[in-house]
C-alpha cells in the first residue's frame, strides 16, 4: 500500500507516517529527512540544499526528484511507500503520477492533515527545542508556512479532487489521529 501524508510544517506527517510504517511495514520516505542527511555528509549538494532550508524555501525540485525517483524504482521498496513531504509542488506531484505508472504502482490514499497556523508555531517551537533543527527559527518557520501555502495550494487542488483523498484534523493530539487513520484504514 502507498500512502501520501499531505500537510503544512508542524502538521505531524513525520509522527503519522512513522506509525504506519510500523502498522503497515512500510517505508518511510521523508524528503526534509533526506535533505539533512545529505547536509549532514557535507556534499556539495548538501551545501545547495542549507542555503535553500535556512532561507525557509523549497529545495530545487531537480535536487528532490532526483533522490525520490531512485526509492521508487527500488524494487526492494514496491508498494511500500509512505510519503512524508513529498510531494509538495504540483510539478512533483505529476512526476509522482508518472514515475508510479511506469513503476506498476499507485497511490492508494491521500491523508490531508489540515491544521491552523497558529498551532503550526506553537508546534514548531516546541520541536525546536527538542530536536534542534536549524529551520526552526520562527521568522524561518513563517517563511516555511508562506511557502508551503503559495507552492502548495495547486497540490491540494490536485488531490483534494480525487476519490482517494481523505482530510484529518491535524489540530488532534497524535493519538487520535492516529486512531482516525486506523479505523480510516481498519488496521
Ligand atoms: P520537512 O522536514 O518536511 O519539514 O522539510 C524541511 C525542509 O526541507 C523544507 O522546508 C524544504 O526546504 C525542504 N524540503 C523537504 N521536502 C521537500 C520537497 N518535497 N520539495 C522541496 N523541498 C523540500
Amino acid at each position: 500500500m502507498n500512502i501520501i501524508l499531505f500537510g503544512p510544517p508542524g502538521a505531524g506527517k513525520g509522527t503519522q507516517a512513522k506509525y504506519l510504517v510500523k502498522k503497515l511495514e512500510n517505508i518511510q520516505i521523508s524528503t526534509g529527512d533526506m535533505l539533512r542527511d545529505e547536509i549532514k555528509k557535507e556534499s556539495e549538494i548538501g551545501k545547495r540544499i542549507i542555503s535553500y532550508m535556512n532561507d525557509g524555501k523549497f529545495v530545487d525540485d531537480e535536487i528532490v526528484n532526483k533522490i525520490i525517483k531512485k526509492i521508487i524504482f527500488d524494487p526492494k521498496k514496491k508498494d511500500k511507500l509512505i510519503f512524508d513531504g513529498y510531494p509538495r509542488t504540483l510539478e512533483q506531484a505529476k512526476n509522482l503520477d508518472l514515475w508510479l505508472s511506469e513503476s506498476e504502482q499507485k497511490i492508494d490514499f491521500i491523508f490531508f492533515l489540515n491544521v491552523k497556523k497558529d498551532i503550526i508555531i506553537q508546534r514548531i517551537k516546541k520541536r525546536k527545542i527538542i530536536e534542534k533543527r536549524s529551520d526552526d527559527e520562527l521568522d524561518i518557520i513563517l517563511k516555511r508556512y508562506d511557502t508551503y501555502m503559495e507552492t502548495t495550494k495547486p497540490v491540494l487542488e490536485y488531490y483534494s479532487s480525487k476519490p482517494n483523498f481523505t482530510e484529518f484534523d491535524g489540530s488532534l493530539k497524535i493519538d487520535e489521529i492516529t486512531s482516525k487513520i486506523n479505523n480510516f484504514l481498519k488496521v
